[in-house]
């Protein structure tokens, strides 16, 4: 395998993920599976990576014609249509390849460690269509849905305005009511539309933009928070071939992910743009939230492989370059990095960062191919961790590989540095951390009914207890447990408190985080002792007992300062912001 294979997540560790520990398929459907896999990995390295950095430096530019972009993300973006990779996780009715949510996704974390920002285009129509299939009328799927899953129309998701976006209550885009017609109730939409990925491009025939926005009553007034909100089809190209009133305002350039074109969209300055609306009126946020699980895992994967493929590119030259002697030697010829502690605390740090992310990702993707009552309520819970973590800590993993190059990793000669901007991105979007924090610790823990946390305390016990079988494993067994009591005391202790409860949100999710993290590397480790001896099962055990030694204590200082249930940051007068 050549050294640029290499940095793309090994097919021996999504082998591993998705058919020794998740055993999401077994037998001929395994083959089958590596093999797609197989096929999907070369056309990430033959077409997705080599304009990886171009990508970066000529960003997508806009003349009257609208936004243009790379050639060659138009060429990589047919070629994945060609293999019928947009449709991969849709049925077969739907002319997609039926394969489960976490298969797809192993495979586009590929594709998105070789180039996000082209992989970008491909996430979004997916998401579009996933949208429209589910809520869609079948003269709506047909019409818009079917060319997304082909590929040949692509999609977007506009919800953000200038003055709105992590509170979509606040939205003013409207909609007027203007008939009905085959395609379904039709309306006039007009208003702004900020930060719009994929929001125009030249490499797909048509784009199919999801609008939410809030109908005008008979009184013109406009319904006020996000119970008013709903969705609309608004395609730039009308079903008789003629523009729709949408214009391209502007483009945003931005510090990473510059290959996805990013727009500022005026709907209506010609007196409204046609759409059609999606379900019932008021259900625009609710449907969006319904498809929200699988975006959002969808982001931590991105992130995850941003942060995988840094690691590698690190690994890789640590081996190579030497730099200095050994701490307590003198002379001699110097080393390679990789032979000095601290460098090599990074690498592995980063290791566990972006495969414990991985792992994360692949199992809620699971959580949501399983169904049922427990699944969902499990995954409810994990998808806010599933979104920030890999974010957070690959974000943290790729400032590793760039120090890990030293200046090097400060230039543009290197990837590092292209990929820390391309994963700065991720802890944004999707919901920002701090609101995903909040998520999780209201309405996911302290306003439920805590069956979820149950639930996954119950898969937590299950795993230290396989674990405590096992030597090497038993002491991170009892680590886990320890630490998941703490968790439950914290969660005990900021019940029934006021609005403060939130104050220290994120510090939650971040130590909440590593305790599942922690808990999924234990519970690939148990996995692995079953196999036979390989250097890979040595090495993820190897990585197992870090993330147990040097990770999860860290975690432990995070819960103890949630502990203290503090009014430190409210109550701190605007003189501290002096
Ligand atoms: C490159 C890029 C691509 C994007 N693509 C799309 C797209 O395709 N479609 C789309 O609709 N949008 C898209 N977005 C928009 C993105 O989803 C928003 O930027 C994001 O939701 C945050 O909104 P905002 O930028 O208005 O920040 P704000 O909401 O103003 O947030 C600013 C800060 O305040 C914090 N904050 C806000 N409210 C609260 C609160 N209640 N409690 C605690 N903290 C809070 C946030 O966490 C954040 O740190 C994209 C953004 C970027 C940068």
């Amino acid at each position: 395998m050549s050294a640029r294979t290499d940095i793309l997540p090994s097919p021996e560790l999504l082998d591993f993920q998705l058919f020794d520990w998740l055993n999401i398929a077994g037998g001929e459907e395994r083959e089958t599976l590596s093999a797609i896999l197989d096929t999907a990995r070369r056309l990430a390295v033959d077409a997705f990576l080599p304009h990886y950095r171009q990508g970066d430096i000529e960003e997508p530019s806009l003349d009257v014609e609208g936004v243009r972009i790379l050639p060659a993300i138009r060429t990589a973006l047919a070629r994945y249509a060609e293999l019928g990779l947009f449709g991969m996780s849709f049925s077969e009715e739907l002319g997609g390849l039926g394969l489960s949510f976490a298969a797809s996704l192993a495979i586009h974390s590929n594709f998105a460690a070789a180039n996000v920002s082209t992989a970008g285009y491909t996430m979004l129509t997916v998401a579009n269509a996933r949208l429209i299939s589910t809520f869609g009328t079948p003269a709506q799927i047909e019409r818009f849905a079917l060319p997304e899953i082909e590929g040949r129309w692509f999609g977007t998701m506009c919800l953000s305005e200038p003055q709105a976006g992590s509170s979509l209550g606040d939205i003013r885009t409207k909609a007027v009511p203007d008939g009905e017609d085959e395609l379904g109730a039709r309306y006039r939409l007009t208003g702004n539309k900020m930060w719009i990925s994929g929001g125009d491009q030249n490499a797909s025939e048509n784009i199919v933009h999801l609008v939410l926005a809030k109908i005008v009553a008979e009184d013109g007034s406009l319904p006020v928070g996000s119970k008013g909100i709903s969705l609309f089809i608004v395609p730039k190209l009308l079903p008789d071939g003629t523009r729709n009133d949408i214009a391209v305002a502007g483009l945003n350039h931005k510090l990473g992910n510059r290959g996805t074109s990013n727009c500022l969209l005026n709907f209506g300055e010609g007196g409204g743009a046609v759409g059609w609306r999606v379900g019932m009126p008021g259900q625009g946020l609710p449907q969006m939230f319904m498809m929200m699980n699988e975006a959002r895992i969808s982001v931590g994967m991105g992130a995850a492989s941003l942060a995988y493929r840094g690691y590698r590119q690190s690994l890789q030259y640590a081996q190579e370059r030497s730099q200095g002697r050994p701490a307590g030697t003198k002379g001699g010829a110097p080393v390679a990095i990789i032979e000095h502690p601290d460098v090599r605390r990074m690498l592995l740090q980063q290791r566990v960062y972006a495969e414990g992310a991985l792992a994360i990702c692949l199992y809620c993707a699971h959580l949501l191919d399983q169904g049922g009552r427990d699944a969902e309520a499990l995954l409810a819970l994990l998808t806010p961790v599933a979104k920030s973590w890999p974010s957070e800590f690959g974000v943290i993993a790729n400032d590793l590989a760039i120090q890990v190059h030293g200046g090097y990793g400060y230039t543009r000669d290197f990837d590092v540095e292209q990929l820390w901007r391309d994963n700065r991105l991720n802890p944004i979007h999707e919901g920002t951390t701090g609101i995903q924090a909040l998520d999780l610790l209201s309405r996911k823990i302290l306003h439920s009914d805590g069956r979820a946390l149950s639930l996954l305390c119950a898969r937590i016990v299950v795993t230290a207890r396989r674990a405590e079988t096992d030597s090497r494993l038993a002491v991170f067994a009892s680590s886990l447990l320890d630490f998941w009591q703490e968790v439950e005391g914290v969660i005990e202790g900021l019940s029934g408190r006021g609005p403060e409860a939130f104050d220290d949100a994120t510090l939650f999710l971040r130590a909440f985080g590593h305790g599942v993290i922690a808990w999924l590397w234990l519970d690939q480790a148990v996995t692995a002792t079953a196999l036979a001896q390989t250097a890979f099962r040595s090495s993820l055990l190897y990585a197992c007992r870090y993330f147990f030694e040097s990770e999860l204590p860290q975690a432990r200082c995070w819960l103890s300062i949630v502990a203290r249930h503090s009014t430190l940051v409210r109550s701190m007068p605007d003189e501290a912001f002096a």
